[in-house]
C-alpha cells in the first residue's frame, strides 16, 4: 500500500530542487474530504487517491500532476466545489481535476468499429497528456481491486481496459503501464485462456531462468572481451497477453515462440549496440528473418531496439534486445520520460537529439488510422525554448479542430470544429443529410446549425421529400455536405 511519505521521497530523488509543499497539502485535503468514505473492496478511499498518486511519481511527472492524482475524485465523489479547488490549489491543478472527471465519463460498451474514434475522443476530452496519464494510474488502481465490483461491471471495465487504455497507453510509448493494465484486464476478458497461459509459463520460466542464470556471465565477458561496457544485462519475461497474442497469431505453437524470456543488453551509445549485435552474431548463428533494427526504424510508437535471435549456449533460441538507456527510458515511461529530461537536462539538446536520432517513418502503407499517431510522435518532438513552453504543448492540440460526437447507436462520428448537426446528418449517410428537416442534442431539439461539441449524442429527423437548402451553406463545415448541396441545387 502507498503512503505519503513514500511519495515525498520518490518525488525528491526526482525532483531534488523542488519543494513538494503542494503534494502534502493535497494529501490533507484529500485525506480530509474522503474522510467518511470507503472503497468497495473496503479499503479507505485515500489509499486509492494514494495509489494513484504514487504511480504518476514513479513515471516522474511533475508536483502539479501528483497534487492532481491526490486530488483525482473529490469533484465527482465529495461536496468540494470546483471554486473551493480553484481557490486552494489554483487553476492548473483544477484543469486537471476536471479533466480527469470529463474522460472518466467515456465509456466503452463493446462496438469494435468506433474502437479507434473513442480513443480519439478520450484525447480531445482530456486536453491535457497529463490528464490522460493520471486517468492510466486511475485504472491501473482500479483494475488492481476489480475483485470488489459485481461480475458485469468487471466484465465492461476490463474490456474498456483492454480497448481503449492500454492501447492508448501503449501509443504514448508507456510500455510498463500498458503491459499491468492488460495483463489485469486479461484475468477478467478471458479468464480461462489467462489461468491456461499461467500455468504453461510456470515451469518453463524457471527452467528459462536457470539457463539464463548460467549463461549471462558468459555473455558479460565475451561482450567485456571486446571492450564493451555493458551498463545492464537483465532477463526480462514476456507478460501473458502478449504472449497470448502472439499465440495466437502461431497457431498455439508455442515453439515458435523465441522471446517467452528475451536478455536485454543496455550499453552506453548506438554505436555500441550495433558492436554488441555484432558480436553477438559472431558467436552465436543468428535464425534467419529475426533480426530487426528498430533503431534505424523505430515502431510506430517510437520504440527502438536491436533485436535478434540466435542459437545460443546448448543450442538454445534465445532473443536478444540491445539499446541505450535512453532508449529504456523511453519505451518504459514514454512521453512521460520528457518531464523528467525537460528539467535541469536542456530539454531542448535532449530533443535536438531526439530528432537526429529518430529518423521519422514515412511509408505510405501507414493504415490511415493511425496517422494521428504519427501527428502525436510529430508534435512531441517540437523543440521548446524553456520548460513553461513544454506545460503549453502538453494540450493536444492536433485534435483540437475535431470534434466527436455519439449517434443514437453509440457510434462516434469524427468531424471538423465547429461542425453543426448537417454535417453530421450527411456524415451519417447523403439520403439523411438532404431530408434533415431537425435535430436532438443530448435529446433536446435544437437548431441544424448549432455547433456541435465533443461527446454529445446527436439525433436527426428526417422528412420524406425534404430538399436541401442552400442557405445550409452559410454554416456548414465538412466538404461532403458542401458539395452534396452544391449538386443537388444544380441538379433541380
Ligand atoms: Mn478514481
Amino acid at each position: 500500500m502507498s503512503n505519503i511519505q513514500q511519495i515525498i521521497n520518490e518525488f525528491k530523488k526526482n525532483h531534488p530542487l523542488d519543494d513538494p509543499k503542494i503534494i502534502i497539502k493535497a494529501y490533507e485535503f484529500a485525506l480530509d474530504a474522503h474522510k467518511d468514505q470507503k472503497r468497495k473492496s473496503g479499503e479507505d478511499y485515500i489509499y486509492h487517491c494514494l495509489d494513484t498518486a504514487n504511480t504518476v511519481t514513479k513515471l516522474k511527472l511533475d508536483k502539479e500532476t501528483i497534487a492532481a492524482a491526490l486530488l483525482h475524485d473529490v469533484l465527482d465523489d465529495t461536496k468540494i466545489t470546483s471554486n473551493k479547488l480553484n481557490k486552494e490549489f489554483g487553476e492548473n491543478i483544477l484543469q486537471l481535476v476536471k479533466g480527469i472527471s470529463k474522460v472518466g465519463k467515456i465509456k466503452y460498451r463493446g462496438k469494435e468499429r468506433m474502437v479507434e474514434n473513442l480513443r480519439k475522443l478520450f484525447l480531445a476530452m482530456a486536453k491535457d497528456i497529463r490528464v490522460i496519464l493520471i486517468k492510466f494510474a486511475d485504472r491501473l488502481h482500479n483494475m488492481k481491486t476489480l475483485d470488489a465490483l459485481p461480475k458485469e461491471k468487471q466484465k465492461r471495465i476490463a474490456l474498456e481496459t483492454l480497448e481503449i487504455y492500454a492501447p492508448l497507453a501503449y501509443r504514448l510509448g508507456i510500455g510498463d503501464v500498458k503491459g499491468q493494465l492488460e495483463d489485469l484486464s486479461f484475468a477478467y476478458v478471458h479468464p480461462k485462456e489467462y489461468q491456461e497461459i499461467i500455468k504453461q509459463t510456470k515451469d518453463r520460466y524457471s527452467r528459462r531462468k536457470e539457463y539464463l542464470q548460467k549463461t549471462i556471465p558468459l555473455i558479460k565477458k565475451t561482450l567485456g572481451k571486446k571492450g564493451i561496457r555493458v551498463i545492464e544485462i537483465h532477463a526480462r519475461t514476456k507478460r501473458a497477453y502478449s504472449l497470448y497474442k502472439k499465440l495466437l497469431r502461431y497457431d498455439m505453437d508455442w515453439h515458435k515462440i523465441y522471446d517467452l524470456i528475451a536478455l536485454r543488453i543496455i550499453v552506453p551509445d548506438i554505436e555500441t549496440c550495433y558492436a554488441t549485435l555484432g558480436i553477438i552474431h559472431k558467436k552465436w548463428k543468428p535464425l534467419i528473418g529475426r533480426i530487426k533494427d528498430y533503431i534505424a526504424i523505430p515502431k510506430s510508437n517510437g520504440y527502438q531496439s536491436l533485436h535478434t535471435t540466435v542459437f545460443c549456449q546448448e543450442g538454445k533460441i534465445i532473443e536478444f534486445q540491445i539499446r541505450t538507456p535512453e532508449m529504456h527510458q523511453e519505451s518504459e515511461y514514454g512521453i512521460a520520460a520528457h518531464w523528467h529530461y525537460s528539467e535541469g537536462k536542456g530539454f531542448k539538446n535532449f530533443i535536438k537529439e531526439k530528432l537526429l536520432k529518430h529518423p521519422v517513418k514515412k511509408e505510405k502503407d501507414i493504415e490511415k488510422e493511425l496517422l494521428w499517431v504519427q501527428q502525436l510522435r510529430e508534435w512531441q518532438k517540437e523543440t521548446f525554448a524553456s520548460p513553461q513552453e513544454f506545460l503549453d504543448s502538453l494540450k493536444i492540440d492536433f485534435l483540437k479542430d475535431r470534434i466527436f460526437v455519439f449517434t443514437p447507436k453509440g457510434d462516434i462520428i469524427d468531424l471538423p470544429e465547429g461542425a453543426t448537426p448537417i454535417d453530421f446528418a450527411y456524415q451519417i449517410h447523403s439520403d439523411i443529410g438532404d431530408q434533415c428537416a431537425g435535430a436532438k442534442i443530448n435529446g433536446k431539439l435544437s437548431s441544424i446549425s448549432e455547433p456541435l461539441q465533443n461527446g454529445q449524442m446527436i439525433e436527426i429527423m428526417i422528412q420524406k421529400n425534404k430538399k436541401p437548402n442552400m442557405d445550409w451553406l452559410k454554416f456548414v463545415k465538412t466538404n461532403q455536405a458542401k458539395n452534396r448541396i452544391k449538386t443537388w441545387n444544380r441538379r433541380n
